[in-house]
């Protein structure tokens, strides 16, 4: 079986704590890799390295950066391919949305190449006589990022792009489910050119996560992860000193109103509600209908899911894979179950799909009809290929179900009226509206994050808003006498 090992100072180091976890092929339920279990000492250890790389990569001109980060962006999209196969073969993903992964995380990366522009400050002239006044932003030191299962290439792009770009170096703690993405990811970033030490990746569980809460040489933590350990990420990071912005799980409505061309809508729902097997924090997990046409909607998604190929991620023809672990999958089936006891319809059993026998992990996809606010599967993120679809009477009760709820990560509305969906983005309490749009996912350019318990912390994630996270601001004012040390210099003025 082939180990998965820590990168740290630009080469990889073997665990030496004793403890590892497993590592399956979801489609297959076979078990390929073992990961190792960094100790404190070891997390140290890394961030000591990442520390003594950062005065040189701080002091790097931002062209010099720029070049590195334009080199990351043709490597990362030469090599797609290969490391869309490491994601499906760790996380169960079809290689297509593997791919389209990889794609909105090199997003990140070329947002990250403009960063001379990025980080451009304010200057004042004049503000007293001889007197200028200045603004600049400065990168925090060490930075980290906790990363969850289901984005095993994306979510680290999102935090390590702005993070390094900025001048920080970075320790990557991936999650323990899938991190072969995070080696390849060390080994491109290095050809492309990055001084050792400034991307580290460090392995492990809880007693890893723990080590950089308590390290006092990490500035900043980001983490992406459900919303237990979100909270207990940021509590623990704020309270040792910490800047942190801390992402959690969600449970997104999709609210269909009277007016919406239901063919879309539906096609729409199925298409965000088990694409990558429902494992997505934008993924649809609740179907609204509004006004009556519930049992139209519900029989025009029926009427798509036998069409849906559940298969082997690295088969082409497949459409869906399996979800990341087996005891994952068996938490999945269990709200069919409960779903079931609490007074819900199952309309379709993904237990009764073929593949559900299978070795691998796989659940057929699953639509739970008249589900009330009252039942485990509308209150809990279920974070598989189970769609609900409640019904209610009026916008207004769609608004208020959503407003509600204790997430408030993304929502979409279906509509032809633009009034409607004026009203809707102006009240809802949710940090990323779709409007006719089922999964809005922000571009690299704009910032994601979710409101109410979707995010712990002051700044969304990436975007402007990543070089926020990743820097402080400093205010220079000074007065200079008169100059009288210049000297002649033909040269074209360079900056490296
Ligand atoms: P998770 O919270 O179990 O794990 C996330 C990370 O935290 C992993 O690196 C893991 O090793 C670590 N971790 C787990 N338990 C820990 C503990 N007790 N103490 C310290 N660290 C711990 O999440 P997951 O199952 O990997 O990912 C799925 C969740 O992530 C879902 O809830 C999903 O909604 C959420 N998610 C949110 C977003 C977002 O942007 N809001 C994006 C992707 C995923």
């Amino acid at each position: 079986m082939e180990r998965i090992s820590h990168w740290i100072g630009g080469k990889v180091v073997l665990g030496e704590s004793g403890r590892t976890g497993p590592v399956f092929n979801p489609a297959t339920g076979e078990r390929t890799h073992e990961v190792d279990f960094a100790t404190t000492e070891e997390m140290e250890s890394a961030v000591a390295t990442a520390a003594e790389a950062f005065p040189a990569w701080r002091a790097t001109s931002l062209s010099k950066r720029a070049d590195i980060f334009f080199r990351i962006r043709e490597l990362l999209e030469a090599r797609k391919p290969e490391l869309a196969r490491i994601v499906t073969s760790q996380h169960g993903k079809v290689l297509s949305d593997a791919a389209g992964e990889i794609q909105r995380g090199i997003e990140n990366v070329e947002f990250a190449c403009g960063i001379p522009n990025l980080l451009k400050g304010g200057y004042s002239e004049q503000v007293a006589t001889g007197v200028d006044t200045y603004s600049i932003r400065q990168p925090l030191g060490v930075v980290a990022g906790i990363t969850p299962f289901n984005f095993p290439a994306m979510v680290p792009m999102w935090m390590f792009a702005n993070a390094i770009a900025c001048g920080n170096t970075f320790i990557l703690k991936p999650s323990e489910k899938d991190p072969g993405a995070s080696m390849f990811v060390a080994e491109v970033l290095q050809e492309a050119g990055l001084p050792d030490g400034v991307f580290n990746v460090v392995h492990g569980d809880k007693v890893a996560v723990d080590a950089i809460l308590e390290s006092p040489d990490i500035a900043a933590v980001s983490f992406v992860g459900s919303t237990p350990i979100a909270r207990y990420i940021y509590e623990t990071g704020t309270r040792n000193g910490k800047r942190v912005q801390a992402l959690g799980g969600a449970k997104n409505h999709m609210i269909v109103l009277p007016d919406a061309d239901l063919d879309m809508a539906a096609d729409a729902a199925v298409s965000a509600g088990y694409g990558s097997a429902g494992e997505r924090c934008m993924a649809v997990s609740m179907v609204v209908a509004v006004g009556g046409i519930g049992d139209e909607l519900v029989a025009k998604i029926a009427e798509r899911l036998p069409k849906i190929v559940v298969g082997d991620g690295t088969e082409p023809t497949s459409e869906m894979g399996p979800l990341v672990t087996r005891e994952h999958r068996d938490k999945v089936a269990g709200y069919l179950e409960s779903g079931t006891a609490q007074g819900a319809t199952v309309v379709r059993d993904g237990r009764e799909d073929p593949v559900y026998a299978r070795e691998g992990f796989f659940l057929g996809v699953s639509l739970i009809d008249h589900v009330t606010t009252d039942m485990d599967c509308y209150r809990d993120e279920i974070f598989g290929p189970v769609l609900g679809v409640t019904r209610v009477d009026t916008y207004a009760e769609a608004l208020g179900l959503v407003n509600d709820n204790p997430y408030g990560n993304g929502v979409a509305l279906y509509t032809r009226d633009g009034g409607a969906a004026r009203q809707f983005q102006f009240e809802v309490n949710v940090g990323m509206v779709g409007v006719n749009v089922p999964i809005p996912v922000p571009v690299a350019y704009y910032s994601f994050g979710g409101w109410k318990a979707s995010l712990f912390g002051d700044n969304h994630m990436y975007g402007p808003e990543g070089i926020t996270f990743y820097t402080r601001g400093k205010v220079v004012t000074s007065r200079w006498p008169d100059p009288s040390t210049s000297s002649v210099d033909l040269g074209f003025p360079r900056t490296r």
